[in-house]
């Protein structure tokens, strides 16, 4: 299948007082059309600055983002707003994403207005109770205020809005993690099924692996800055191989029934800085197999299986 997106060498530093931050640091992947990938990563790691990077809501320092065989990182910010049309994100917290001066209806309409998708009174109207109906909001809350409603219709909203521009490709940033998980649930089949009908391509941001295990057919694991494995989401689950993906997947509170649960591995030492990182595996200071190689120079990441990417120096232990 043809790739959606293509992610070359992405990099996103900020200059701080202290030196420079490397948020994202030299992460390349692919997407094919219609898949989800899931990146996961604890919080800092700079998954969700990778996902704003990609969309150029935070402008790239370095490195290209190929969107449908087009590099947008040399587009024009105009050109780059009518391309986001097919690029939109959906936010954690969609209680501070949405205006609590606004209705259901004036905050689903806000988009579609601003792009001028459709300017009729009318026609507005009834794509705002046709995206309503499709992301599961009953119609008698068209003149309800955000506050009025629970967070998974929050969410919904927030999908709303980002489904009004007809997009190709969503990037979901921890879109269910400040939900009760009863309706995260909910949420995510709500995703699901729109993305089966729409033939959506997802990037699904989250800490959290267990929630991306039935939902991305490809995982990414992020650490600090880099992407250190990445594999289709059963391969990953089977065989994790860089030692930060093991540690994380021993941690999943609650095992599948008839799956064993791996040890849990407890991981020492403190997270490397992320300021001007040296020329080391940056995860050199909590691994457990560290050794002379691991502080002489970072591991590229390689494929060492189809799919499946690892990047660490003694992988082959681990295979
Ligand atoms: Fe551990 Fe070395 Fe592999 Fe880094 S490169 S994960 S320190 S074994
Ligand atoms: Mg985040």
């Amino acid at each position: 299948a043809e790739n959606i997106l293509e992610v070359k060498h992405l990099k996103k530093y900020f200059k701080t007082a202290r030196g420079t931050l490397h948020a994202v640091d030299d992460v390349s992947f692919t997407i094919e059309k219609g898949k989800t990938l899931g990146i996961v990563g604890e919080s800092g790691c700079g998954k969700s600055t990778t996902g704003r990077a990609i969309l150029r809501l935070l402008e790239p320092t370095d490195g290209q983002v190929i969107f449908n065989g087009q590099d947008i990182t040399a587009l024009s910010s105009s050109k780059m707003r009518q391309m986001r049309r097919d690029m939109q994100i959906i936010f954690q917290d969609p209680f501070s994403s949405l205006d609590p001066k606004k209705t259901v209806s004036q905050t689903i309409a806000e988009p579609i207005i601003e792009n001028k998708i459709l300017k009729d009174k009318k026609a507005i109207d009834a794509r705002v109770r046709e995206l309503m109906a499709t992301v599961g909001l009953a119609e008698r809350l068209v003149n309800a205020y955000p506050h009025e409603l629970d967070g998974g219709r929050r969410q919904r909203i927030g999908i709303a809005r980002a489904l009004a521009m007809e997009p190709k490709f969503i990037v979901c940033d921890e879109p269910v993690s400040a939900l009760d998980v009863s309706i995260q649930a909910q949420i995510l089949n709500l995703l699901q099924e729109l993305k089966e009908q729409m033939g959506l391509t997802f990037i699904f941001i989250t800490h959290d692996l267990s929630v991306v295990n039935h939902f991305a057919d490809e995982i990414a694991v992020m650490y600090l800055g880099q992407l250190i494995e990445k594999a289709p989401t059963e391969e990953l689950f089977d065989h994790p191989v860089h030692p930060y993906t093991r540690a994380l997947l021993s941690a999943i509170p609650i095992p599948e029934v008839g799956i064993e649960r791996p040890e849990r591995i407890l991981l020492r030492g403190e997270i490397s800085s992320p300021i001007d990182p040296p020329d080391e595996c940056r995860f050199a200071k909590r691994c457990n197999y560290v050794c002379d190689q691991c502080h002489k120079s970072c591991p590229q990441l390689v494929e060492i299986s189809e799919g499946h990417f690892v990047s660490c120096h003694l992988w082959e232990n681990f295979k």
